[in-house]
């Protein structure tokens, strides 16, 4: 079995758009995929309607948190995508990006960068717009080679010259929605530190407390020295081990399944969520 439980699509900073990303999963051999775009659902239903026989979807959503000042990701399975509390949060999450890549488009506009908004609003589509899609007008306009070129102090990354904060939700508070919504939560890349300042085990073991159920330790971001210490950590917590690609198709470097869960940590998930199930394909359109 393999299973990447950490994905994203047009629905946010992905290239594929839902029906190519299950496709294209399906494609990589992979028998479990999730679905998880930052802060936003809309991708579900067209991932369903495609959906290859064979391959099983795992609903999700990766939400934008802050604590203590230091942005960080939630991953959230199998929730009840209706539940109104945790809708609400994400809408206002969501609908807050727009305000904030404006934002980010006039400090860029402030260094003599030529960016409009209506260049960023095209690349973004109908998906949440998010820093990756500046740097991908960054890169049109010949500014930065490429898309994690941008993420620099020089320009996008956190506290950069460009950088404007978007409302993020306390992870606590993101633990809570979540699970009253009936799904499982996973801190994603916890110790991806050239994204900027990352929390410390102590925050970690608080939100271990407050009921999160894993962390994501085989992730790009993370060397082999820094997985260690994290599975020791979960074991000394109590937490699920996770493993993912943080795939975004041609916009980042990682492929499907590059990173994978193992299958007991898999079935754990599935048997705490209440919130949903995961769809097993029926052949897709
Ligand atoms: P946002 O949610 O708009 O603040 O953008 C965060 C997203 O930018 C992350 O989910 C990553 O996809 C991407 N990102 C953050 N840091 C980097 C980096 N150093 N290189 C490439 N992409 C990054
Ligand atoms: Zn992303
Ligand atoms: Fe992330
Ligand atoms: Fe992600």
């Amino acid at each position: 079995m393999r299973i990447d439980l950490h994905c994203h699509s047009t629905a946010s900073d992905g290239t594929d758009t839902p029906a190519e990303l299950v496709r294209n999963a399906a494609a990589a051999g992979l028998d479990v995929v999730a679905l998880t775009d930052h802060d936003s659902t809309r991708g579900y239903a067209e991932a369903i309607a495609a959906l290859p026989s064979g391959l099983t979807l795992v609903t999700g959503a990766e939400l934008s948190c802050r604590v203590d000042g230091i942005s960080m990701h939630m991953l959230a399975y199998l929730f009840d995508p209706d539940e109104p509390a945790l809708l609400a949060e994400r809408e206002l999450v969501r609908d807050d990006r727009v305000p904030r890549a404006r934002g980010m488009v006039a400090r860029l506009n402030e260094l003599g960068v030529p960016v409009t908004w209506e260049q960023v609003a095209r690349i973004a589509g109908e998906g949440s717009v998010g820093r990756p899609h500046v740097a991908t007008a960054l890169v049109e306009l010949g500014v930065v080679p490429t898309v994690s070129d941008a993420f620099t102090q020089d320009w996008l990354s956190d506290g950069g010259r460009a950088y404007v904060e978007k409302h993020e939700t306390d992870p606590f508070e993101a633990i809570r929605l979540v699970k009253a919504a009936g799904g499982v939560t996973v801190f994603a890349h916890p110790a991806a530190s050239k994204r900027g300042r990352t929390v410390p085990e102590s925050a970690i073991a608080e939100l271990a407390a407050a009921g999160l159920d894993g962390i994501e330790v085989d992730h790009m971001d993370h060397d082999d020295d820094t997985r260690a210490r994290l599975r020791g950590l979960a074991a000394d917590l109590g937490l699920l081990v996770t493993g993912s690609s943080d795939y975004h198709g041609s916009r980042k470097t990682c492929v499907l399944g590059e990173y994978t869960t193992d299958p007991e940590v898999y079935g754990e998930i599935t048997r705490r969520a209440t919130g949903a199930f995961p769809v097993p394909g029926t052949g897709g359109a």
